[in-house]
C-alpha cells in the first residue's frame, strides 16, 4: 500500500494542469495516466485556439509540453490504469490496474470522454485527414469548402451552426426524420441557407485515400445512394465519459458525466474533484478543461489545509 496526498486520475490537459498546481502547492501529486496519455490532444493535428501558441501547436506536442511542465515540478507519473475505488471513507482507496492499492487524501478526477464514433473503416483510416470529432478544433482548416456533419443532437447543430459561417455548404446528416436537438438549436440550423439536412441519411463510405475526397451516403427509405463532394467529415453522434472504472462510486449524469458543484470541482464526494471533459458535457476544449484543472488542485489544497493535512 502507498500513501499520497494528491492523486491525479488521467493525463489531459485538465490532468496535466491539476499536476502543475498541486505540485507546485507542495501536495507530491501522484498521477496515473491510463493508456491514452494526453487524451483527445493525441488524435488531434493542429491546435490554433490554445492562447500563447500563436503559430498553432500540434495536439501531441502541446501535451508532451504540459507534461514536461507537470514533471519539471516533481509529480510523479505513471503509465498505468486506475481499475476500482473505493471512496466510502476518509482516506481514499484506488487501485491500479496492476493491484497496486493506493491511499490518497484527496483523488482529482481528469479521465475526459471519448467521441463516440461510427465505427466505419474508412472513417478511422482518414482521422485527422478530414475526418475529425471537433468543428471548433478543426474546422478553420476547412475554410472555404463543403463540409459534411453527421448526427441530429446539439452537438452537431452546433458544429453545424459554426461551419456554416466558414464554409460554403455544410451537409448535416441526420439518421432519422427528426433531430434530437433541442427547438432553438434545430430552428437555427434549419433557418440557416447553406446548412444542407439529409433526413433518414446514414453514412456508407467516407472516400479518399489521403483526405477526405467526399462522403457516400445513402437514405435509410428509398436506399438511395449519393456522394456528397465534401472535404472533410465532422462526427457529432455524442461523448462517453470516462467513468465506468468509479462503478457507481459517486453521483453522475444520465450519461455518466460526473456532476460538479456549480463554479468548483467538487463532486458528491468530499475529498474527490473532478475537472475537464469527465464533467463538461458543453464546452471541451483544452483551454477550458485546463482552467478546470486549475480549480481541481486549488479546492484539493484547500480541502487539505482545512483538514489540518497541508
Ligand atoms: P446526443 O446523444 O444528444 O445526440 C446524438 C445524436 O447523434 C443523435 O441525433 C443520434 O441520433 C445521433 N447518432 C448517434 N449514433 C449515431 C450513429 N451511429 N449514426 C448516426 N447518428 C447517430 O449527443 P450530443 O453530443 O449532441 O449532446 C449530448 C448532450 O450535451 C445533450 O444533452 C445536449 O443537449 C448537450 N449539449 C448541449 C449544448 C448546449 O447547450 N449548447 C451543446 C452540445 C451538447 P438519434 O437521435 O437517432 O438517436
Amino acid at each position: 500500500m502507498e500513501k499520497v496526498k494528491c492523486l491525479i486520475i488521467g493525463a489531459g490537459p485538465a490532468g496535466y494542469t491539476a499536476a502543475i498546481y498541486a505540485a507546485r502547492a507542495g501536495l507530491n501529486p501522484l498521477m496515473y495516466t491510463g493508456h491514452e496519455p494526453g487524451g483527445q490532444l493525441m488524435i488531434t493535428t493542429e491546435v490554433d485556439n490554445y492562447p500563447g501558441y500563436p503559430e498553432g501547436i500540434r495536439g501531441p506536442e502541446m501535451m508532451e509540453k504540459f507534461k514536461q511542465q507537470a514533471e519539471r515540478f516533481d509529480t510523479e507519473i505513471r503509465y498505468e490504469k486506475i481499475t476500482k475505488v473505493d471512496f466510502s471513507g476518509d482516506v481514499k482507496k484506488v487501485w491500479s490496474e496492476t493491484d497496486v492499492e493506493i491511499h490518497a487524501d484527496t483523488v482529482i478526477i481528469a479521465t475526459g470522454a471519448s467521441a463516440k464514433w461510427l465505427g466505419l473503416e474508412s472513417e478511422k483510416r482518414l482521422m485527422n485527414m478530414g475526418v475529425s470529432a471537433c468543428a471548433v478544433c478543426d474546422g478553420f482548416f476547412f475554410k472555404g469548402l463543403e463540409v459534411a456533419v453527421v448526427g441530429g443532437g446539439d452537438t452537431a447543430a452546433e458544429e453545424a451552426s459554426y461551419l456554416s459561417k466558414i464554409c460554403t455548404k455544410v451537409h448535416l446528416i441526420v439518421r432519422r426524420d427528426e433531430m434530437r436537438a433541442s427547438k432553438i438549436m434545430q430552428k437555427r440550423v434549419m433557418d440557416t441557407e447553406n446548412i444542407i439536412i439529409h433526413w433518414n441519411t446514414e453514412t456508407d463510405e467516407i472516400l479518399g485515400e489521403s483526405e477526405v475526397e467526399g462522403v457516400r451516403v445513402y437514405n435509410n427509405k428509398t436506399k438511395e445512394k449519393t456522394v456528397l463532394p465534401v472535404k472533410a467529415f465532422f462526427v457529432a453522434i455524442g461523448h462517453k465519459p470516462n467513468t465506468d472504472f468509479l462503478d457507481g462510486a459517486m453521483e453522475m449524469d444520465d450519461v455518466g458525466y460526473l456532476i460538479a458543484k456549480p463554479g468548483s470541482s467538487k463532486t458528491s464526494i468530499s475529498g474527490v474533484f473532478a475537472c475537464g471533459d469527465v464533467q463538461d458535457r458543453e464546452y471541451r476544449q483544452a483551454v477550458t478543461a485546463a482552467g478546470s484543472g486549475c480549480m481541481a488542485a486549488l479546492d484539493s489544497e484547500r480541502y487539505l489545509v482545512e483538514k489540518g493535512i497541508a
